[in-house]
């Protein structure tokens, strides 16, 4: 059983000339495996991980994320998808800007029947996890970059997906940051959760059990990386 499933997944933008962003993409993702997906700009990532992440359906094909069909469901039942199972860490972040720190993190369980005081005890642990124990109170547009980014990983964190999507999670980090970021996922890893991450960065990658590489829509080939998982 695969965590995501993509089979013969085709994405066609009709913006004057049709794009094929994604031209007969077939790809299973195991359950627990750590895949990056790294590929030049223009080569599908985004649109990958916004099929995988419900946002979007496939204009042909099939993509089933942790047993659904994505195609079938209603955009209720994706969002439910979306909210519960899996997490998604966006390049913009989308926080909510009137929320305070906290708060963000703390939204994602009102998918679930947590009382308001555990739903603030798990938030605020996650963010004291990412080194922002001390911005609780903050807003968005209280808080740099690389510490929004990190509101909004914890906030994908917060409801213990099965699978977490990350785009470019260490894009606007210092050295130090990224390095407790790629950590806190390995920790996620260990625990099972399935992870994929989009990435420029090659050493990112690399603490991944195989990258994907796309080019073009497709996938031009799959690396596998020594103590991966992966069976061949
Ligand atoms: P990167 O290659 O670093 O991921 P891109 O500039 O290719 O960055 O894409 C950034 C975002 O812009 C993605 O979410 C993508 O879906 C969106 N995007 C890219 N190209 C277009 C386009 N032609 N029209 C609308 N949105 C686009
Ligand atoms: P990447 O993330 O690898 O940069 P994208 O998935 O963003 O690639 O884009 C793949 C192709 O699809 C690009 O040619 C891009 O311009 C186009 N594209 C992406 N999103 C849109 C969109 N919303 N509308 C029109 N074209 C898009």
């Amino acid at each position: 059983d695969d965590a995501v499933t993509m089979t013969d997944v085709r994405k066609t933008y009709r913006v004057g000339e049709p794009v094929h962003a994604l031209d007969g993409v077939t790809l299973s993702i195991p359950r627990g495996s750590y895949t990056a997906i790294m590929g030049p700009s223009g080569s599908g990532k985004s649109t990958l991980m916004n099929l995988v992440g419900c946002l979007d359906t496939p204009t042909s094909g099939t993509v089933a994320v942790d047993g659904e069909d994505i195609s079938t469901l209603s955009e209720r039942e994706r969002t439910r998808l979306r909210g519960t199972r899996v997490g998604f860490v966006f390049q913009t972040f989308n926080l909510m800007p009137r929320l305070n720190a906290l708060e963000n993190v703390a939204l994602p369980q009102l998918f679930r029947s947590v009382g308001r005081t555990e739903r603030h005890d798990r938030a605020r642990n996650l963010l004291e996890r990412v080194g922002l124990g001390d911005r609780l109170d903050h807003l968005p547009n209280e808080l740099s970059g690389g510490q929004r980014q990190r509101v909004a990983l914890a906030r994908a964190l917060v409801n213990d997906p099965a699978i977490v999507l990350a785009d470019e999670p260490s894009g606007n980090l210092d050295t130090k940051t990224e390095a407790d970021v790629l950590d806190l996922f390995e920790e996620f890893h260990d625990a099972g959760t399935t992870l994929i991450v989009v990435t420029h960065e090659r050493h990112v990658a690399e603490r991944a059990d195989r990258i994907v590489h796309l080019l073009d829509g497709n996938v031009e080939r799959i690396e596998s990386l020594e103590g991966g998982s992966e069976k061949a």
